[in-house]
């Protein structure tokens, strides 16, 4: 499987056309010294979503303990930030094994 070097998504081979989802940037004052996050996605929701996953992974928050934290986000290019509340939480997994008679 093929990712895009822009936006990390995976190519499919048979869509020839790949088109990056826009670009959004995020600030977060705790993490972030004087720069932002760039992170792909189709919406500003989904941007965040994406950071609070990445930045849960590096054991730099814990959204998923119950957590919260606030983020600024915008499109890149937009002038204004708006602010949202990144959480988390831990969904469970079931599985079916089909035990074999020998
Ligand atoms: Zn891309």
């Amino acid at each position: 499987m093929d990712y895009c070097k822009i936006c990390g998504e995976p190519i499919w081979a048979s869509d020839g056309k790949h088109r990056c989802p826009p670009k959004w940037e995020i600030w977060d004052d705790d993490n972030r010294g004087d720069e932002y996050a760039i992170v792909f996605a189709h919406d500003a929701e989904a941007a965040g979503a994406k950071y609070a996953e990445e930045s849960d992974a590096d054991d730099r928050v814990l959204l998923c303990d119950g957590e919260e934290q606030e983020v600024k986000i915008r499109e890149a290019g937009d002038e204004e930030w708006r602010t949202f509340f990144l959480t988390g939480e831990v969904t469970s997994l079931y599985h079916a094994l089909e035990k074999k008679n020998v």
